[in-house]
């Protein structure tokens, strides 16, 4: 059998090692000239690197924890300390009261406990629970204002790769249940950045390429078009032709609709990827030769443009990294501006979160802008709106005849997630076998 997989990030690699485990015939197409999708490194002048995408993981992220032992990768934890009492000092201090706070986030999980992410229509309410705005409903639980900011705070940063703005109950219950977040928010202590690979996750996918063998990806091959004729499947490069069994399409939602299919694919499943929206996130880092800022490690905020930052040096950095990130439409906003004027605004509040003007003496400043990729969009992750899941559950991640869905997106578990885009990538090829 010969499968064709579109997308050499971490879950069309995982497909393919899979693949290759099983003695199948695979080719992976990338149309950049890298591996990795979102999962990327900025190297410094100093021999070490900065992660621009994907960072961290954890120990419920059982896949990738395999594939770091097998690959014989280094990792490290990191200094944060994420639980509830350090999450909201600053809140507290605000006039947050804790116990109502803890008390709406143990309601909410509880809500998410109670669905099968095997089908996750059967639970009585979750009709209506996917008609609601999550922040619709977040309004009509509590009227103090600090709550609900924390809310939105606490979800935007446990779920670094999700936004809870214009999106149903169910999908942010989705996301708590796939993440397993229900254990983040009252076992973890460092949430969900506990630990790191020694010079980046994208080594994950480096040398799960090499493994695979880099004869069998083609790089600066973008996908322009897939056609189904009989029984097989035709992928049209920018470069060549090439026929297989099944092809796996490893990308964001938001990247495939930029593909065209012949037949054309049925319009519930043109629907379903148009309604993926991506969320709006901006990562930027500062180093610096002296760590001025104290505590324990990071800090979260409910207001300004950075609504978390958090140190992020690691075992290889000569300076100290710290990183931090602007979400939702506060990220157009500071995009709006120029490079100069972004630093100052972000350092500015730097100054003013730890009080020390330390902050304007960095050596290095990193940013980078995910719109700019082409190849990559949805970042950090598409996400379905209100009323969603009602329309699509049924074709949800499901196959078009001898096309498989995959990427982080079209995972149950883990959602988002490297983790979530391993798991996916195996399923994939299992969906494949049982055809
Ligand atoms: C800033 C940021 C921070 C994040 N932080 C974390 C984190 O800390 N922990 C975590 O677990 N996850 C994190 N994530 C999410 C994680 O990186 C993704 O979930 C995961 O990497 C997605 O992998 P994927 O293989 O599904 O998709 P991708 O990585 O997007 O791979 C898709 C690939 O397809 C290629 N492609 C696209 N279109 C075409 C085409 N037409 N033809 C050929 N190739 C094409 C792209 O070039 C890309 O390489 C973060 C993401 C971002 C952006």
């Amino acid at each position: 059998m010969k499968i064709g997989i579109i997308g050499a990030g971490i879950s069309g690699l995982a497909s393919a090692m899979k693949a290759k485990e099983l003695g199948m015939e695979f080719t992976v197409f990338d149309g950049r000239d890298q591996v990795g999708g979102r999962l990327l490194n900025k190297d410094l002048v100093d021999g070490s690197i900065i992660e621009l995408g994907g960072q961290w993981f954890n120990h419920h992220h059982k896949e990738v924890q395999k594939l770091i032992d097998n690959l014989g990768l280094l990792t490290f934890a990191t200094p944060v300390k994420a639980d509830f009492e350090h999450l909201f000092e600053r809140e507290v201090k605000m006039g947050l009261d804790l116990p109502k706070f803890k008390a709406l986030i143990d309601e909410i999980c509880y809500m998410a406990d109670q669905l099968d992410l095997n089908d996750l229509m059967n639970h009585p309410k979750a009709k209506n629970w996917d008609a609601i705005d999550f922040n619709e409903w977040i309004m009509y639980q509590t009227n103090d204002q600090l709550i609900k900011d924390s809310v939105n705070v606490l979800f935007n940063w446990h779920f670094s790769n999700f936004q809870v703005d214009n999106t149903s109950l169910l999908n942010v219950l989705f996301f708590i249940k796939s993440n397993n977040a229900v254990k983040y928010f009252f076992e973890f202590s460092a949430g969900l950045n506990e630990q790191r690979i020694v010079g980046g996750l994208v080594l994950l996918a480096k040398k799960l390429a090499r493994q695979i063998g880099l004869e069998n990806i083609l790089l600066n091959s973008k996908v322009l078009k897939i056609e189904q004729k009989g029984n097989k499947v035709i992928i049209h490069t920018n470069q060549d032709s090439y026929e297989f069994d099944h092809v796996i399409i490893g990308l964001a939602p938001e990247m495939t609709k930029e593909i065209n299919f012949e037949p054309p694919l049925p319009p519930e499943n043109i629907a379903l990827m148009k309604a993926f929206s991506k969320t709006k996130v901006y990562k930027f880092s500062f180093t610096y030769e002296t760590k001025f800022w104290d505590g324990h490690g990071f800090n979260l905020k409910t207001s300004g443009y950075i609504s978390k930052c958090i140190e992020n040096t690691t075992v290889i950095n000569k300076d100290y990294v710290f990183v931090g990130f602007v979400i939702g439409d506060k990220k157009d906003v500071i995009m709006s501006k120029s490079v100069e004027e972004r630093k100052q605004i972000l350092l500015d509040e730097i100054k003013t979160i730890y009080d020390s003007a330390e902050a304007y003496n960095y050596s290095d400043f990193s940013e980078y802008n995910w719109d700019d990729e082409i190849f990559k969009d949805g970042y950090f992750v598409s996400k379905l709106g209100i009323n969603d899941w009602n329309k699509y559950h049924k074709i949800w991640s499901k196959p078009v005849g001898n096309i498989h869905f995959s990427g982080a997106e079209f995972s149950k578990n883990y959602n988002g997630f490297v983790e979530g885009g391993v798991q996916r990538g195996y399923e994939v090829i299992d969906e494949i076998l049982k055809k």
